[in-house]
């Protein structure tokens, strides 16, 4: 049955507290009822709940290997995954552009299984962020999630660093919740000068 499985690389996409880990793992339950095996792999840089788990914001838990964001880890999932019918892959963005996530990603499809992955697409700075803009290019199709802008409350595309009721920039990758960011329509985001 599996070599006549068409693959798919599908993308889910959108800012923080978009949905985004909890539209993965629905996929990935409408696969698990379909009765095919899942993995499911998270970057080691997101330890904002359980190493083991992925957790929405739903509090719907499901286990996951999580992978370091180097060659290593991409590796790793791409020799893991032959037993598995689908694949998620939660936080893509954090594996920089220099690693192969993106292309083992597309291959694991050819093979015939359906992978899954949720993507920042922006940075704080609204720049494209790490793995995410390789992955758009390769994906078959693209869910586009938006967020409720914490400002005005209207669509919100952009990811905004804030503390202490300010604006702020520094290094691409920093690890945090609401206390750190909140999600931005393009009126209210303010880009750094
Ligand atoms: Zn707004």
């Amino acid at each position: 049955m599996n070599s006549l499985r068409k693959g798919k690389l599908v993308l889910i996409m959108g800012p923080m507290f978009s949905g985004k880990t909890s539209r993965l793992i629905e996929f990935l339950e409408r696969e698990m009822i379909a009765g095919r095996r899942i993995s499911l792999y998270k970057p080691k840089v997101d330890s904002r709940y359980s190493e083991t788990e992925v957790v929405t914001h739903k509090g719907i838990r499901l286990p996951a290997t999580v992978l370091d964001t180097s060659e290593n880890g991409v590796q790793k999932l791409r020799a893991e995954v032959t037993v598995s019918d689908a694949v998620g892959v939660d936080e893509a963005q954090f594996w920089p552009t220099d690693t192969n996530l993106p292309r083992i990603l597309e291959e694991i499809a050819f093979l015939g299984k359906t992978v899954y992955v949720s993507v920042l697409n922006r940075d704080h700075r609204g720049e494209p962020f790490g793995s995410a803009m390789e992955l758009l290019a390769r994906a078959d199709d693209v869910e586009s999630l938006t967020a409720v802008c914490a400002r005005c409350g209207d669509d919100a595309y952009f990811t905004q660093r804030v503390l202490g009721g300010r604006e702020v920039f520094g290094e691409q990758v920093q690890v945090g919740g609401k206390e750190l960011y909140e999600p931005r329509c393009r009126n209210c985001f303010v880009r750094p000068t």
